[in-house]
């Protein structure tokens, strides 16, 4: 596995725009029983969320049978013995979330574009809490393995915790297997918001 030399975020903090939080919960509202997911870009190099990915839960059932079975086969073949199931049951779109692969490549394209990055990657949580699973650590620490990523879990279950603006909304940084907690500080604008030394103005 790579190893990239860091591993805890001593104060490491999301600083997110209110709007762009509930835009998530819209989502994992409407997706509710099924798990949403998505991504926020942000100009490459920096740290702010702007700009919304509201994306499709692959592993959600389409009405298509055979297209299901397929998929089906897929997710148990890349989750591995140890994850094809979830308290007893198969994995489903309920306790799983994996990209539409198309839709990904297109996101990424258009922010390659815009020299924009997926500084957010948020999913929701159905029936547990807003913590990443065995299943989310593996995925966030295989290929995809990137200390500069927030990952967003947000949880819709009936006793979901409010924390972050009302919401059971929590942030982590997963960087090879070890999961780190940060802070999330919602703010109506970015404009006051200090993120760091670039917001720093040169003359006061
Ligand atoms: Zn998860």
């Amino acid at each position: 596995m790579r190893r990239v030399g860091v591993a805890t975020y001593p104060g490491a903090v999301l600083v997110i725009r209110a709007d762009l939080v509930d835009e998530i919960m819209v989502h994992a509202r409407a997706e509710h029983p099924h798990e949403a997911c998505g991504m926020i870009a942000g100009a490459e190099g920096g740290d702010r969320p702007e700009r919304f990915f509201r994306m499709t839960n692959a592993a959600k059932p389409t009405g298509d049978a055979l297209a299901e079975e397929r998929e089906q086969a897929q997710r148990e073949l890349v989750l591995g013995e140890a994850h094809a199931e979830y308290q007893g049951e198969r994995r489903s779109s309920l306790t799983y979330y994996t990209w539409d692969v198309k839709e990904r490549l297109r996101a990424q394209r258009e922010m390659d574009a815009r020299d924009e990055w997926a500084c957010v990657i948020y999913h929701s949580h159905t029936r547990s809490p807003a913590y990443p699973s065995q299943v989310d650590i593996d995925v966030a620490s295989g290929p995809a393995n990137d200390p500069r990523i927030h990952y967003v879990i947000v949880s819709t279950r009936p006793d979901a915790e409010p924390r972050v603006a009302g919401h059971d909304l929590r942030s982590f940084r997963i960087v090879d297997g070890v999961v780190t907690e940060e802070q999330v500080e919602v703010v109506e604008t970015y404009m006051f918001a200090h993120t760091g030394a670039d917001d720093v103005p040169d003359s006061v």
